[in-house]
């Protein structure tokens, strides 16, 4: 009976988080608000080479966290150091075709201090299908992708799972795969692989009630055999 008892109360827990969900609505996620113009660059920007912007986060998410460099495992030659150095060298490469300068602005509406912007110089603009613009564009979304592996949360920023989606999302949590709860749906939906592993749980999900009803019908029997 107590068994029972703890069941129902199990069962009573998508309402409690049904609740937390509303009260998450507010709620910050680290990473979340600095991704929000990068994702809109990943996703939208037409103007900018989406293709090194994509090779560049997936260079810092190849990176992964890094471990302080020490006199130490410079001089014992750590080989977990020297494939540091080549991950964060990957992404030096990508780094080097961007030229710019510091440039200083007011603050924001919104409070925030001084704020300090690089701008691309018009040397490195001289291909002349790049607007300078596009370039700062382009340079912004590069530094706040480099800001948020910094953070440790350029593993967040990725694409839809979905295969006909082509947007990028910020997960807020490490299993988030899709952009939007349709492109869930749609995934589950229409995966084959998902297909036969729901059918497979279906299937048995009936073999173990069953098992279960024939199991609690023999009980029955055996204890009205007792009696
Ligand atoms: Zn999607």
């Amino acid at each position: 009976m107590t068994k029972q008892k703890q069941v129902s109360t199990v069962l009573y827990m998508p309402s409690l988080t049904s609740h937390i969900r509303k009260s998450e609505a507010g709620r910050k996620y680290r990473g979340e608000a600095e991704a929000r113009f990068l994702l809109s660059q990943l996703n939208e920007g037409r103007t900018i080479d989406r293709d090194s912007l994509r090779q560049i986060i997936l260079a810092l998410q190849e990176l992964g966290d890094c471990r302080p460099i020490t006199r130490q495992r410079v001089l014992s030659g750590d080989p977990s150091q020297v494939e540091e150095m080549r991950k964060i060298e990957a992404v030096n490469k990508f780094l080097r075709q961007y030229e710019a300068r510091p440039r200083l602005r007011l603050p924001s509406p919104r409070g925030a201090p001084i704020r300090l912007e690089w701008r691309s110089t018009p040397k490195s603009n001289t291909d002349a299908t790049r607007v300078r613009r596009d370039a700062n564009l382009e340079l912004k979304a590069v530094l706040i992708a480099v800001e948020l592996a910094q953070q440790g949360r350029i593993a967040s920023v990725k694409k839809c799972a979905y295969p006909n989606c082509k947007r990028w999302l910020f997960a807020r949590f490490k299993h988030q795969r899709f952009c939007s709860e349709a492109c869930y749906e749609l995934f589950h939906r229409t995966d084959p692989q998902e297909k036969k592993r729901r059918s497979d749980w279906a299937k048995g999900n009936y073999q173990s009630r069953k098992e279960l009803e024939l199991g609690s019908r023999k009980a029955a029997q055996r204890k009205g055999g007792k009696r």
